[in-house]
């Protein structure tokens, strides 16, 4: 049954013990990591309540908030309040915001100025997606974790959440995690598939022969727009911080899609974990219930329903193609 094998995947054993409890000395350096601006306080707030009430109390894993503005009193406040866990504000490095050298200008305001796709008015939106694309992972605030679990203003979370997904990621090798996955608006993505096809055939020995490529790609080889909304995503930092990685998002940057076009984060990881990892190495986290403004996944499995505040039949997110074809992919 579905609360059997949920049971068995995330920590009990036959016992009923579950191995991935709360301990006294945390086994992972894990951390809660959101990109936020001083006005996003109250949303903020209520994605730390919930995580709190539902996960983070008993683990007290710490939070890192960054910014590309200096914190208001108001908002460090704000938030440590919620938490007895620890707290770090940061602001972004330079050169790490805003544009590289090689942008022409322009170019990317003509771009926003006759856009039709959402957000793509916005700069600083496009600054953001090239920040959490190439420099979230190289914040001096991160560089002694091993895993970040992401975070956003205006998130839900809908579940009691019995155990560690910091420490589940880490016993089973896992170097992704991720809870929903819907399609990319193709317009705001138009040259990144070629641009990617450029960077491995550039790059073969960085591709490993087993991969999640099929998973992108359609039929005839094009992309397919799926992609794991980062909005959530448990990552294992090494993959972001590895060589390969580090090349693909340079040949992005150089190709100024994150101005020309409107490039999501979303996107750019789910092609480099395609690209990267195998199958066993990416977690669908089925049992945890989130909902980012537009779309929620609320979990059907037996065990977890009855501490759901979500009702199931609106967990549609992952009834759309792309979850779908991640089932069938090996
Ligand atoms: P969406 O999820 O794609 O609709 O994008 P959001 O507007 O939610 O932005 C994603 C994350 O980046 C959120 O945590 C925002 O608070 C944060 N963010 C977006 N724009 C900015 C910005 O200009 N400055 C800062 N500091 N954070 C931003
Ligand atoms: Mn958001």
């Amino acid at each position: 049954s579905d609360s059997l094998s949920n049971l068995g995947k995330y920590g009990g054993n036959a016992a009923g013990v579950n191995e991935y409890a709360p301990r006294g000395v945390k086994p992972v350096k894990g951390a809660l990591v959101a990109l936020v601006r001083n006005d996003d306080l109250f949303g903020m707030r209520k994605a730390v309540r919930q995580l709190e009430d539902r996960w983070n109390h008993k683990y007290n894993y710490p939070y890192i908030f960054l910014n590309d503005q200096p914190f208001t009193r108001e908002f460090k406040q704000g938030i440590r309040d919620l938490t007895n866990a620890p707290v770090q504000f940061g602001q972004l490095e330079p050169g790490t915001w805003g544009y590289p050298s090689w942008i022409d200008q322009d170019k990317a305001r003509n771009e926003r100025e006759t856009a039709k796709y959402i957000k793509g008015h916005s700069e600083s939106y496009r600054f953001m997606c090239r920040f959490q694309s190439g420099f979230i992972h190289k914040h001096p605030l991160l560089k002694d974790l091993e895993y970040y679990w992401r975070i956003e203003p205006d998130v839900d979370y809908y579940c009691d959440i019995d155990f560690d997904p910091f420490l589940f990621m880490k016993k089973n090798g896992l170097k992704y995690g991720w809870n929903i996955a819907p399609s990319e608006y193709a317009p705001t993505v138009r040259t990144l598939w070629n641009t990617t096809k450029e960077f491995m055939n550039k790059n073969p020995q960085m591709i490993p022969d087993k991969n999640l490529l099929d998973w992108v790609q359609d039929d005839k080889g094009e992309y397919n727009m799926c992609h794991f909304w980062s909005n959530f995503e448990i990552v294992d930092l090494s993959l972001y911080r590895s060589p390969q990685y580090e090349a693909y998002f340079n040949h992005l940057d150089r190709s100024g899609g994150f101005f020309y076009e409107r490039w999501g984060d979303a996107p750019i990881h789910s092609l480099a974990v395609a690209m990267f990892l195998r199958k066993s190495q990416v977690h669908y986290f089925d049992v945890i219930g989130y909902r980012h403004p537009a779309m929620a996944h609320c979990p059907k499995g037996s065990d977890v329903r009855g501490k759901c505040v979500c009702d199931p039949s609106d967990g549609w997110a992952n009834d759309f193609s792309c979850a779908k074809r991640w089932r069938q992919v090996s």
